[in-house]
């Protein structure tokens, strides 16, 4: 507890908050020395598809890992030895990567673009850089076509999650007759 309170002195000292300076304080604020604290770190460009988003947070977290490419998609376990064949398990016509399984798969691909036809959004789906930029500018605002976006856009990591599995197996059913299945 002491080590605690001495290590916490030294943090305040570290932002400038001495004795000095706090007994010139005319109000004490948390909120004044919670800001002093916090690391200013630079925001990131994606931020709109995640934060106050209302879909599930599961969803929510796998779209950060994928933000990130940190999902254990093939052609990553491939690289650690854990993969013998890379392959998408859906189509099966690329190596499985970020950019393959959520805009460029024949499977996806079909699903995201029905999606935007929905939107009333006529332009054909691009890879995966493209597409978050576009989606972030989307995304902005509180409109309920950037939260229908928003929402559809996290739907597409059923797609991974469900992938190989009976439920969306290889050719197994039609890409939007699955979806629906997922979406109702
Ligand atoms: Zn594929």
């Amino acid at each position: 507890m002491v080590r605690k309170i001495l290590q916490m002195h030294k943090e305040l000292k570290d932002i400038g908050w001495n004795e000095e300076y706090v007994n010139q304080i005319d109000k004490f604020s948390i909120k004044q020395l919670y800001k002093a604290l916090r690391v200013d770190y630079q925001k990131v460009e994606w931020r709109r598809l995640t934060c106050n988003n209302a879909a599930c947070p599961k969803w929510i977290f796998i779209s950060y890992l994928a933000l990130q490419s940190r999902l254990l998609t093939r052609d990553r376990l491939a690289t650690w030895g854990c993969a013998e064949d890379v392959h998408c398990v859906l189509c099966g016509t690329e190596d499985e990567s970020h950019n393959h399984i959520f805009f460029r798969c024949l499977f996806s691909s079909q699903v995201w673009q029905n999606v935007l036809c929905w939107q009333s959004i006529h332009r054909e789906a691009r890879g995966w850089e493209e597409e978050i930029t576009w989606l972030n500018a989307q995304c902005k605002g509180k409109q309920t076509r950037a939260e229908v976006l928003g929402w559809h856009w996290l739907q597409m990591f059923i797609l991974f999650g469900r992938r190989g599995t009976n439920e969306i197996s290889k050719r197994s059913q039609e890409p939007l007759q699955c979806w629906q299945k997922r979406c109702t």
